[in-house]
Order: structure tokens, then sequence, then C-alpha cells
């Protein structure tokens, strides 16, 4: 299980960074040692806050920072931009490496850029000790398999394509990264979705996908059962992910979510879950550009 930090930049709400900072080390004292931010959480918040927490905690985790997003609509996959992203993000997060670089959500970006320019230019970074392994992240699986497969980069993290209410990213993307390149799957509760208090007001998921949630909701509610653990178990059982990735804001969080490693799904719960989610499973959201003579 590892530590997804954007709610750190205040993605979901608002959070007090005494109570942040207090979340990444509940974490680590817990024994989670993987952390993934961005410069695009909280337009570079997260990172500051994340950067601070490990103070003195540095060389116990595995740090995952990304580049090419930095805003909304804000996008930049040059190499110019990765090489100068990086030793930005280095200084925010108070280190001279990160273990992991990440091209984040390149369906934002022109796909034979990312291919002969972005990931080239990662290389490059890994080269000079500035970054231990190299991937790309984004919402649709057809781009990532696209870009795992041609690019030849070492993981891939995908989001939103794995969890409760999803499960297409065994059809699409696993063949395609087999053994030897890593699989992080991120947002198991579907974006703050299979929480009670329900997806965030800028969830893109259509409508039906937000009714369907809300009764998977208030069905694990009604057993007495936390919605909350029960999808992160679900998701931690999934085999072929390297991690699962929740983000977390407060201790509360983390010390919950740690009970998902010890709670075991009933079987009969399961069922009822499925039949709540069979008329919207699968069911995802555009993202990104349309690339010329794109297949997807
Ligand atoms: P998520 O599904 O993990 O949901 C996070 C939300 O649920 C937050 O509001 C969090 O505070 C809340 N939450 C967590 N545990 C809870 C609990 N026990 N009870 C109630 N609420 C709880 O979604 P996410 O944060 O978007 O995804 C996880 C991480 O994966 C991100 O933080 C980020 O690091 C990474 N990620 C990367 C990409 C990308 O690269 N494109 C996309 C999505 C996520």
């Amino acid at each position: 299980m590892g530590f997804g930090a954007a709610p750190l930049g205040g993605a979901y709400e608002p959070i007090d960074p005494v109570e942040a900072a207090s979340a990444v080390r509940a974490a680590i004292d817990h024994g989670i040692n993987f952390f993934d931010t961005s410069p695009y959480y909280g337009e570079t918040l997260s990172e500051t806050r994340l950067g601070d927490a490990l103070l003195g905690t540095r060389d116990k985790v595995i740090l995952c920072t990304k580049c090419g997003r930095y805003g909304l609509d804000s996008f930049d996959f040059s190499a110019a931009r990765v090489a100068s992203s990086i030793d930005e993000s280095l200084k925010r997060l108070r280190t001279d490496h990160v273990d992991l670089l990440i091209a984040h959500d390149i369906e934002f970006g022109d796909r034979e850029q990312v291919l002969t320019e972005t990931i080239p230019a990662l290389r490059r970074i890994q080269e000079a000790g500035k970054a231990r392994f190299i991937g790309v992240s984004g919402l649709p699986l057809a781009v990532l398999a696209d870009v795992a497969r041609r690019g030849q980069v070492d993981f891939v993290l995908s989001y939103c394509h794995y969890n409760l209410m999803i499960e297409d990213l065994d059809q699409v993307l696993r063949p395609v990264t087999g053994n030897n390149v890593g699989l992080i799957n991120a947002s198991p509760l579907h974006m703050g979705m299979l929480t009670l208090a329900g997806p965030p007001a800028w969830h893109p998921a259509p409508e039906d996908v937000k009714q369907a949630a809300a009764r998977v909701v208030q069905l694990c509610e009604s057993r007495g059962v936390d919605v909350a653990t029960l999808a992160l178990r679900f998701c931690l059982d999934y085999p072929y992910a390297s991690s699962t990735l929740v983000g977390m804001s407060n201790r509360a969080q983390v010390e919950r979510n740690l009970k998902a490693l010890e709670f075991i799904i009933d079987p009969d719960l399961l069922a009822e879950i499925g039949q709540i989610t069979a008329p919207v499973k699968d069911k995802t959201w555009p993202s990104g550009v349309r690339q010329k003579n794109a297949q997807d």
C-alpha cells in the first residue's frame, strides 16, 4: 500500500499542513514506504509539504514524482521542461534523487513527442542519477498500453481502472506490461467516490457511476462495514500491481487504511456489490487530446 500525496496539495479539500505532516509520519511509523506526488498537485504544494515531512526519513522511503503536467490545462512534455522540472522537484522534495519519475497524464501530450522526446529525456535524467526508474501515467488504457509497448518504460501508473467500480485494467494493460514492467494501481476509492464523504465536486465520472457508488456506500454502511476499507482491500488483493496507491490527508485515514491489511471481504457482500455495479461496470470518462491518426 502506497501513500498518494495528491490530497496533500488540497486536491480534495484544503488541509492543515500540520495534519498532513502527521499523516506522512504515521505512515512511515507503520511501515508504508512508498510516496507519490507531482508538481501538479496543489501547484507544487504537495511536493513541498511531502519534502518537509520526509526530512530525516528520505532514505527509508521510495519516492515518486512526475513531470509534464503543471495545472488543469498546463502541460509541457518537451525535453527542456522535463530537465528543469526534475531539478525544481528535487529542491522542493529536499533530496538529490527520486526513485520513480513519471511523465504525468501523457494523453494530454503529443504521442510522438512523448515517445521521441519525453521518454529519452527521462532516460537522461536516470543516467544522471536523479531518478532510478522512469514511467508514464494517465487515464486511457490504450494510450498507456501503446506507450508502454513502444517506449519501453520501467513502469506504468494507471488510475481508476481497477477497483470495485471498474476492472478493465486486466484486459487492456496487463497483457502489455507483462513481467518486466511495473504496474502501479492508483485510486482504489475511485477518487473518493467509495467513501462516506462521496466524490469531490470536480469528479469527472458519469452520473450513473456516481449513483451506483453511492448505493455501494449505503449497502456497506447498512452492514456495518467501512466501505473505504473494503474497497482498498479489494485492490490490495489484485495480484498484478506492484503497489496500490491510496490518497491520504490525515493520520486517522492512514490508521483506518492500515486496517485494510487485515480485513477479509465477505464474498456474499462482494456479490451484492457486484450486482449494484454491474450496469455501470467498466464505464470510464474521456481524458486527453485526440491524436493525429489515433486509433484510440
Ligand atoms: P483515492 O481513490 O485514493 O481517494 C482519495 C480520497 O479518499 C481522498 O479524499 C482521501 O482523503 C480519501 N480517503 C482515503 N482514505 C480514506 C478513508 N479510509 N476513509 C475516508 N476517506 C478516505 O484517489 P486519489 O488520491 O486520486 O489516488 C491515489 C493517489 O494515486 C493520488 O493521491 C496520486 O498520488 C496517485 N494518482 C496519480 C494519477 C496520475 O498520475 N495521473 C491519477 C490519480 C491518482
